[in-house]
């Protein structure tokens, strides 16, 4: 039971739980006055279970957490072919699925003509549903989008929207609806309803849904650019001689994969290669043959990484990795391999090693400008080791931004 202040004060620790010396709950008791003796055994038994409610919400948290990780790591493994022509649908099974929703739609929004196109829908008139063409969304996606919260209902009646159309024959009145956006850019809208035990939504299905909704939205405007080739948002975010995305776009992923490891405290890791002896190679084969190499070096990157990995090009002939969801132990192999592939790849002219620094989110390392300081610090070990090998930072006391 959640107590305040006032009650927490009345209450000595001698009727309520207490752990540490810290009130966690209390039990009231009305009715009769009670004796003396009654008062005492009511105190020994609120002393005596405590420990064990304590635990209880330990072991809650834990369960949460490891529902989030092991969804982050569902959305990684099953979305990594970001071209595959089912990605829309894939990526709506799989939020279904981890919402235990049987019926779920995905909107994307589009801000230039402010309209809505479903994507894809699945569960039970699905067909209908991604039929509609009369402004989708109108109903409740624009407004949570307006909003940027998601909306969790028990009962749509009871929030006062229009309701669905009848042959969208909807098994239950709850559902969550839940805005996707990056920074300040409005991406789109995941729908769920039908939860698969013919429950409600509630505010804990919600705060899961908002911790995955970040990575959601990323695979979202990843596939989104992709589909809109040659258009303008895609250049302002992606490098012209790679196809890589550019260093802006990379910074504004990393300060928000931060926010959410600050405050989730998920594992994520960074990773920035630099070309060895690059100059060299652009003066003996020239520039546009450098360029060759920089594109096949892009190739090989989106080769090795998954779903939710970021690559961009940092600049000139260098390149940089956000990894979510991602412990050091991890990012140390996924490092090693990048570097292997790039060994054993033959390029035109001669053979191209890359240099690699790692660093990973901690106590410690949790702002942006830290984590890119200390791949940095780790880069440069690596060179300083001969070229072509994998340096990682550890000695975190040291990193000076
Ligand atoms: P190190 O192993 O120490 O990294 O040696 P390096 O020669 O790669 O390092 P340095 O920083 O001295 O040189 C980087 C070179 O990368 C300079 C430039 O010739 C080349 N470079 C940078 N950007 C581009 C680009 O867009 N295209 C091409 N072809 N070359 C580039
Ligand atoms: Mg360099
Ligand atoms: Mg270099």
């Amino acid at each position: 039971m959640e107590m305040n202040e006032q009650r927490k004060k009345r209450l000595g620790s001698e009727e309520a739980g207490a752990v540490g010396g810290e009130v966690q709950s209390g039990l009231i008791l009305g009715g009769e006055a009670v004796s003396k003796n009654m008062q005492c055994r009511i105190a020994r038994f609120c002393q005596n279970i405590a420990l064990e409610l304590e635990i209880l919400q330990l072991r809650e948290e834990l369960a949460r957490h490891e529902r989030l990780e092991l969804a982050m790591r569902k959305l990684n493994e099953n979305l990594s072919e970001i071209d595959s022509e089912d990605f829309w649908l894939r990526l709506t099974q799989i939020s279904a699925e981890l919402m235990r929703a049987e019926r779920s739609s995905l909107l994307l929004f589009d801000e230039k003509s402010n309209t809505f196109t479903v994507k894809a829908a699945i569960g039970n008139n699905a067909d209908i549903i991604k039929k509609e063409k009369e402004n989708p969304g109108k109903r409740v996606a624009r407004q949570v989008l307006e909003n940027g919260e998601s909306l969790v209902a028990a009962d749509i009646d009871k929030l006062g929207l229009q309701a669905a159309p009848l042959e969208w024959k909807y098994k239950s009145k709850s559902f969550i609806s839940c805005p996707l956006t990056i920074g300040t850019r409005k991406i789109g809208v995941l729908n769920l309803t039908d939860k698969t035990d013919g429950g409600i939504y509630s505010e804990y299905d919600l705060e899961f849904l908002n911790a995955i909704a970040p990575q959601l939205a990323v695979l979202i405007d990843r596939a989104a650019l992709k589909d809109k080739a040659g258009e303008f948002e895609q250049l302002s975010v992606t490098d012209a001689v790679t196809g890589l995305l550019n260093r802006r776009y990379l910074e504004e992923r990393i300060a928000e994969e931060i926010k959410r490891s600050n405050r989730h405290g998920f594992p994520m890791s960074f990773i920035m290669i630099d070309v060895d002896n690059f100059k060299a190679y652009n003066d003996s084969f020239s520039h546009p043959e450098g360029d060759r190499a920089l594109k096949l070096i892009a190739h090989c990157l989106k080769d090795t990484l998954r779903g939710a990995d970021v690559a961009a090009r940092y600049g000139g002939e260098e390149f940089s990795i956000l990894l979510p969801q991602t412990t050091f132990e991890e990012a140390k192999i996924i490092a090693e391999r990048i570097r292997e592939k790039i060994e054993s790849t033959k390029f035109p002219n001669r053979q191209v090693t890359v240099s690699i620094g790692v660093s990973s989110y901690s106590r410690l390392i949790c702002s942006a400008k830290k984590i890119i300081a200390a791949a940095d610090k780790a880069l440069y070990k690596a060179k300083r080791h001969g070229r072509n090998n994998v340096q990682v930072y550890e000695n975190i006391n040291t990193v000076k931004v």
